[in-house]
């Protein structure tokens, strides 16, 4: 077993940092702000990456890959982009022990480089739209770092799609914003706030952001994905145009959606407690891990549990059997629960002359006696849908409760460290850069939910809760990773 895990209420980001250690999910390397993302932990970016992989399929994208290298001329083509990405890049400027001719960026990200080749593919409407997506490593130079959520290095997935219509580009990018609500409220079971992002958190380049916005435990929040709409902005760099379908010649429309190994990091955020990992069983590799309890007819208990385990299988639920005589029982759970298997059912020989055994659950340590019969798989089954159900709703409750309306300025500092706060604003980069300076809050997301904007009334007019000027509606702010 590993060292002791440091206790939420304790120190909350020692608590995230000695969990991801502990459950060997990821370690620091030796390269600045780079890092080692371990077996147990590329298991969920290899769940992750195949549920999302089969979204995007469903929605018509396709695969590809492009170079990681981007040349420096490309990259400052698109003048918003190359002033908000440049001082985040790392540049290469030799190969081969010689000063390049021109120098090359390691890709933040691809826009540049594939609306390159875009200009090559597309000469008309018949060749729209284009909807690509790559799975790759980007850089990004970040100053302050934690593991997963924000590093220098890190993986994703980029949608870069072209579109005859800006309307067709609209489309594209609330379908992939949608995509990814979903992906994360029912794999990841975390519930998120759908909507756009303010003028200055805008991606560099784009003519409007959409986002996904979590709360973690801490209550803060974190920006969970990402989808642009980069409007006519790269297709005009690139001089990308296509002939329309009646023959005239326009500019193609453009969209880029991404998510990353962060989502690994609001996952452990979001759920885990402090014995470890707390894994949705449809994000965990495992789903069950039965430990026989070594007593009596040891042959025989250790036989029963293979047999759990292979009539588990069988059905789709995946099962292990830890039947090693090293360690003890109790050790054993602990072990799993830092790894943050969603059941585990113990057995012993007492159990089998009963015809029982016992699971144990995860999220909320019940634990109930299932029958050794043909019911157990579909018993285990619904034991494993009500863990991912009650995951989603335990975070919704704590989302909630942590979820108010402000409409002073000195309510506002006085509950910016409990969580979201609902108030008006006036629209100006000027307030929002104010109140950030003052209070490290942020606006993360200015709602496109209707059930939130009914509730909230967040599209009526009012007054900005800093500045006492008009106000055109409400949004969301908080302090953010
Ligand atoms: P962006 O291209 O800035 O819209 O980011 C795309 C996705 O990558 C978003 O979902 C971000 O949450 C995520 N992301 C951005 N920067 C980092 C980073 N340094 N480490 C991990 N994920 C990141």
């Amino acid at each position: 077993m590993s060292e002791k895990i440091t206790s939420r209420q304790q120190d909350y980001s020692q608590w995230y940092i000695d969990l991801v250690r502990s459950a060997k999910l990821a370690d620091y390397s030796d390269v600045r702000g780079c890092m080692i993302i371990r077996p147990n932990g590329y298991a969920i970016w290899e769940k992750m990456q195949a549920a999302l992989d089969a979204m995007f399929k469903e929605t018509g994208h396709v695969n590809a890959y492009f170079p990681l290298f981007i040349p420096e001329s490309f990259i400052r083509k698109e003048a918003e982009h190359i002033e908000g990405f440049a001082p985040e890049c790392a540049v290469v400027t030799h190969g081969g022990g010689e000063p390049l001719s021109e120098n090359l960026y390691v890709r933040p990200t691809s826009e540049t480089i594939i609306w390159s080749s875009y200009r090559k593919w597309i000469q008309s409407y018949r060749d729209l739209p284009l909807l690509i997506n790559q799975w790759a490593n980007v850089v990004r130079w970040e100053m302050r770092t934690r593991l997963f959520l924000r590093t220098s290095e890190f993986l994703w997935q980029e949608g870069h799609t072209a579109h005859a219509t800006s309307t067709e580009a609209e489309e594209e990018v609330l379908r992939m914003i949608r995509v990814y609500k979903t992906f994360a409220e029912e794999y990841m079971a975390l519930p998120v706030i759908m909507g756009r992002k303010s003028e200055s958190e805008k991606f560099a380049g784009a003519v409007e952001t959409w986002c996904i916005e979590a709360m973690m435990q801490d209550t803060k929040a974190l920006q969970a994905g990402t989808s642009h709409n980069l409007g006519q902005n790269f297709a005009k760099a690139f001089d990308c145009k296509f002939q329309t379908r009646d023959g005239g010649l326009d500019y193609v429309w453009a969209t880029s959606w991404g998510v990353s190994t962060r989502l690994i990091g609001a996952l452990i955020m979001a759920h885990s407690d402090d014995k470890g990992l707390v894994l949705p069983p449809k994000l965990a590799t495992r789903q069950v891990v039965i430990v026989p309890i070594l007593r009596g007819d040891k042959e025989a208990v250790v036989a029963k549990a293979h047999s759990i385990a292979e009539q588990l299988n069988q059905a789709g639920i995946g099962a292990m059997v830890d039947d090693s005589d090293q360690n003890s029982p109790g050790w054993k759970f602990a072990e799993y629960e830092l790894q943050g298997i969603p059941v585990r059912i113990e057995i012993g020989p007492r159990d089998i002359k009963n015809n029982i055994c016992i699971a144990a659950r995860r999220d909320n340590a019940e634990k109930v006696q299932i029958p050794l019969d043909n019911s157990l798989t579909d018993t285990v089954s619904d034991l494993l849908r009500d863990i991912q159900e009650n995951l989603f709703d335990r975070a919704l409750a704590f989302r909630e409760e942590h979820t108010m309306e402000v409409s002073t300025y000195d309510d506002f500092k006085s509950n910016i460290d409990n969580g979201f706060l609902v108030a008006h604003w006036d629209g100006t980069e000027e307030t929002e850069a104010k109140i950030q300076e003052e209070t490290k809050a942020t606006i993360r997301v200015i709602p496109e939910e209707p059930e939130l904007i009914e509730r909230y009334g967040m599209k009526d007019p009012g007054t900005c809760i800093y500045s006492g000027k008009p106000s055109v509606g409400k949004v969301i702010f908080a302090k953010a990773y």
